[in-house]
């Protein structure tokens, strides 16, 4: 009976399209498989992980440039204020469709988990693609 209950669950209930942490520690494996890198320098081995209150989730530190970095430097994620696990379930959804998705489809499927998880106002809330 459990056996069956897991097998039919969706792919889309994996911990990471749901999680904040799971979605980094997805991305980190992905794009740094052996490690963080600094994508400034190239270092491997000097870099601290910066865990303090406010600091951003997954922020790393080179200590050869000085420079602050996570997994997300270099790509669409990069700036954006829609949390990870959303990108990935957008990223998914694309990637998944035989024909694609139309952004407005991508947009209904999506954003009452955007303003569940940011807590915006969705009066306020505009198209984000
Ligand atoms: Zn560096």
């Amino acid at each position: 009976m459990a056996k069956s209950a897991k097998s039919a669950k969706s792919i889309l209930s994996a911990e990471h399209f749901h999680d904040e942490v799971a979605a980094l520690a997805f991305i980190e494996a992905r794009i740094w498989p052996n490690g963080p890198v600094c994508p400034r320098c190239g270092e491997v081995n000097r870099i601290g992980r910066l865990n303090g209150k406010t600091t951003k989730l997954g922020m790393c530190k080179c200590y050869s440039c000085r420079k602050p970095f996570t997994a997300t430097n270099g790509t669409v994620m990069e700036s954006s204020h829609i949390p990870l696990h959303i990108w990935l379930q957008a990223m998914h959804l694309l990637c998944s469709s035989k024909k694609g998705i139309s952004t407005q489809q991508l947009h209904r499927t999506l954003v009452p988990h955007v303003i569940d998880s940011a807590r915006i106002d969705p009066f306020e809330l505009t198209p984000w693609w």
